[in-house]
């Protein structure tokens, strides 16, 4: 297993779950901090807390997503290379052509899930996500969720997923390896649906797999080519579409390689 540096990165200890507490995201405190990149003097712990203030300022109130964000330490699913920019609100290179959302990105499309008619005041029940990646927001997503199932069609990302997440212990979070256009009908009906890669069409099997009461959030290519996200309430009278922001997603793609 690829070993990830601490952040600031320390170089002769291994940045691993041991000495965690119960929490699988004790903060970073007790590790010594020997370096701070770009001079900031910062520790990870406070760099991510000004993103969340960020994200705070940005418009994102909800504060399950807000603890969530800092709960979960972006630093640890990219490449050493890039760690001096985990915290900035930036898409990243993941390897195999793809990337690692935004942080207002990730936050701002878990709000919306938690806008879903049917999710509680603890968060919601099961999750579907579409585009596992490097697994950052599978993490987010199983701090305000009861069940997260991520599907990933790319061999070599499913399996970094697993690698990034192995040392966090979430029980709750389940990496598949498949076609996230099929969805994954053993574990509808989901709360909430999320696309993490931008398609043409909505693929039956997500609408079909939305519990009564869901909430479907996806980016989506509109006819003039753009892309823009996507909201999808499963209502009583039938499926509400409302289309918002434009947004750049990696495009979604069928079958796995
Ligand atoms: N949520 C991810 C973002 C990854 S980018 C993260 O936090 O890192 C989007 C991912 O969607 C890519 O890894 C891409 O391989 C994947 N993807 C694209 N089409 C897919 C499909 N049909 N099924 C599953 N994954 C898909």
């Amino acid at each position: 297993m690829q070993r990830r540096p601490g952040f600031p990165a320390r170089l002769d200890l291994p940045a691993g779950p041991a000495g965690r507490a119960a929490s699988p995201f004790s903060p970073v405190g007790s590790r010594t901090v020997v370096a701070a990149p770009l001079g900031l003097g910062l520790d990870s712990a406070a760099v991510r807390s000004r993103m969340v203030q960020k994200l705070a300022q940005g418009g994102i109130g909800s504060s399950g997503v807000l603890d969530a964000m800092s709960a979960v330490e972006r630093h640890r699913f990219v490449d050493s290379a890039l760690v001096n920019q985990a915290y900035e609100d930036t898409s990243l290179p993941i390897g195999l052509g793809q990337t690692i959302s935004k942080p207002s990105v990730v936050a701002r499309m878990a709000e919306l899930l938690l806008g879903a008619r049917c999710a509680q005041p603890q968060g919601l029940g099961r999750v579907l996500e579409i585009g596992t990646g490097c697994g950052y927001q599978a993490a987010v997503l199983g701090q305000i969720a009861r069940e997260v199932y991520t599907l990933e069609r790319l061999r070599g990302l499913h399996d970094k997923a697993r690698d990034n997440l192995r040392p966090l212990r979430l029980a709750n979070v389940h990496l598949l390896f498949g076609d996230g256009m099929l969805g994954y009908a053993q574990g509808a009906p989901y709360s909430a649906i999320i696309s993490a890669a931008g398609g043409h069409a909505v693929p039956a099997a997500w609408c079909d797999q939305l519990a009564m009461g869901g909430r479907l959030v996806a980016p989506m290519a509109l006819s003039g080519g753009q892309q823009a996200l996507l909201v999808i309430d499963k209502t009583e009278q039938g499926l509400k579409q409302t289309v918002l922001e434009p947004v750049h997603f990696v495009p979604l793609k069928s079958g796995v390689g």
